[in-house]
Formats: structure tokens, sequence, C-alpha cells
């Protein structure tokens, strides 16, 4: 299939990008490197556009016989969707509509939508399922399910079938160490801690130790980056065989606290890695948990690199090579 990749640039875009370049689809990647990288995309046909360019994306969909979308690009920071939501509506929600809009009009019916485990809010039990409540408490979580539901109504409409990963925490990098985690502002726990552990950063800000968890910090199911690109590929293909619409989480399944992250660090990189108790981040649930039954029964998706060391390990490996990311 000849499949476009939107935000293949970025952390997760270039992995699944990676992972297509192995199997034998052709891979068209659209980004519009705001924030993604254009040395990430190993390979296939490449375009710096914003998806709320109608016209650049049309004549990109008129040159090749684009016959599913993988879309990936959005923006995903929860502070500042709070800040800024209008920039969240826009790129999340009326961007995307745009590339419905000419995916429609070439008749291209296969979707898989990077979602997010930020739909379900506060959860009110865990292991979490895709059936529970959906709550989100922030602008990103909210734009992410809102086009879930306009995807829903695009299926009952136009009959366009798509696949929503709602993903856990993304960690860890491609094995070859060409490609990895580099996002400006940094906000995410694993590159922090590693950071901090080549000594680019002082000391990592524990947000609370005092939840009601084993050991009173926050507790994530971490999800290597290659599992979670894979399951982008079983989703497509899944499609391809004119599989119906669906919603699917994308989490290990396993739980890790932000103490186990960084004991984790320090035992694989040999580093100490000064932490301090810092205030709590508002909006951060104690606990995150896919239940992955779901995905596992009906994509036989089963991650592979599900142990903490591991991810953290390959992530190390990445920030050794590249300590300034891909500016290094
Ligand atoms: N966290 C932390 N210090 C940091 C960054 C993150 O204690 O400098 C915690 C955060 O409160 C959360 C966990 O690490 O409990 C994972 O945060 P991240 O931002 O990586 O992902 P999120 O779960 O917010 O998607």
């Amino acid at each position: 299939m000849n499949i476009l990749v939107t935000g293949g640039a970025g952390y997760v875009g270039s992995h699944v990008v990676k992972e297509l370049l192995e199997t034998e689809h052709q891979v068209i990647t659209v980004d519009n490197l705001t924030k993604g990288h254009r040395e990430a995309v190993l390979g296939g046909e490449f375009y710096q556009c914003d998806l709320g360019d109608y016209q650049e994306l049309r004549k990109i969909f008129s040159q090749h016989q684009i016959e599913a979308v993988i879309h990936l690009a959005a923006d995903s920071l929860v502070g500042e969707s709070v800040t800024s939501p209008n920039k969240y509506y826009q790129n999340n929600l009326a961007s995307g509509l745009n590339l419905l809009e000419v995916m429609l009009e070439h008749s291209v019916k296969k979707l898989v939508f990077s979602s997010t485990a930020a739909v379900y809010g506060e959860p009110k039990s865990v292991p979490i399922k895709e059936t529970d409540p959906t709550e989100p408490t922030n602008p990103y979580g909210r734009s992410k399910l809102f086009f879930e539901k306009i995807l829903a109504d695009f299926d009952r409409a136009y009959n366009l079938k798509y696949i929503s990963l709602r993903y856990f925490n993304a960690a860890g990098a491609d094995n070859s160490g060409q490609i990895g985690e580099d996002h400006d502002p940094e906000t995410h726990l694993i590159p922090l801690v590693l950071q901090t552990a080549q000594g680019r950063r002082q000391q990592l800000e524990i947000y609370g130790t005092d939840y009601k968890t084993r050991d009173g910090t926050c507790i994530r199911d971490y999800i290597h980056i290659t599992d979670l690109a894979r399951a982008h590929i079983l989703a497509v293909e899944k499609l391809a065989r004119r599989a119906e619409s669906s919603i699917y989480n994308l989490g290990s399944g396993d739980g890790f606290s932000v103490r186990e992250v960084i004991d984790t660090a320090r035992k694989v990189t040999a580093h100490d890695i000064p932490a301090a108790p810092a205030e709590r981040r508002p909006g951060d649930p104690p606990v995150l948990i896919a239940s992955s039954k779901r995905i596992k029964e009906e994509l036989g998706w089963q991650p592979q690199y599900d142990d903490l060391e591991t991810i953290i390990a390959t992530a190390w490996q990445w920030h050794k090579n590249n300590p300034t990311g891909y500016s290094s």
C-alpha cells in the first residue's frame, strides 16, 4: 500500500516510518517540521507541509495513489494546551478535518489515528479499559477525543474506517540508535532523567511524593516506541483487510513509579541522577495503566521490549550518542 504518514518527523512518527520502511509498503511522509526533525525520517518520500494547507495536501494526494493514512501530526503538550487552547483546536481538530476532507476527495477511507490515554482524564479504576468513561481534563485530551468522535461520524456518513490508538507513555528509542526522542522543550520523565544522568540538568524534580501509590510517586505505563510503532502497522494492515473501525489502548499493561524509573536509570547508566521531591504537577492522575487485552486479542499485538530496563537502555543509547538531540 501507499501509506501517508502525517507527523512522520516526530518521535512517534519517525519510528512508525522506520518500521514501515521494513515492510513492503511505500511511505510518504508529511510534516511541517515545527517540532519534527527532517533527519529523523529515514526513507520514503518527504514533504514539508502543514495539514492546514489544503492545496498542498491535495497535490500530494494527487501525485501518489495514497491508500491509507497514519495520522500522527498534532500538538501534544498538556500544559500548553491549557494556556493556548486555540492552537490545539486549530492544529489537532481543524487541520485534521482538512486532512479528512482531502482523503474523502481522493476516496481514501482508511485511517490510523494517534490518540491518547489523556482522553480518560482521571480514571475511576485501573487497568483502564477502552469502554471506560472518557472525561479528559485538558484541551489536549479533548482535542483528541473530539477527533475520535469526528471519525465515528465520518464512518457512519462516508464509510471511512479508522483505528484509534490511545497511547500510554511512549518511551525508549529504536535499537539501531539512529532515531530517538528529541523534544524542545523536553517535558517527559525518561529523557529528563537521562539528561540529568548526563549532567545537562542538575537534578530531577519528582512531581509529588505523597500519592497513594506503593512509593508515593505517580505510576505510568511505559511502552517501548518500537512496540508502539508496530501497532500502527498491524492497525493499517487490519484496515486493509476491510476491518471495522475500532479503538485500542496502546500500553504494556504494566506500571512503574517515578522512583522506579529513576532507580532503573541509575542502574542502566551507572550515574547518580540526583532527584528531589517537588510539588505535584496539576492534572497528573496517580496511576495510569492500560488494559492491553483488546489490542492483543484483536490486532495480535505483543510488546517485545516490555521491561523497563530495556526501554531505558535504548533511550540511554540514543542520549549518549546524541547528547543534544538531532543537532548533535
Ligand atoms: N514527572 C516527574 N518529573 C519530571 C517529569 C515528569 O516527576 O520532571 C512525572 C510526572 O508527574 C508523571 C510521570 O513522571 O507522573 C510521567 O510524566 P510524563 O510527562 O513523562 O508523561 P505523562 O504521564 O504526563 O504523559
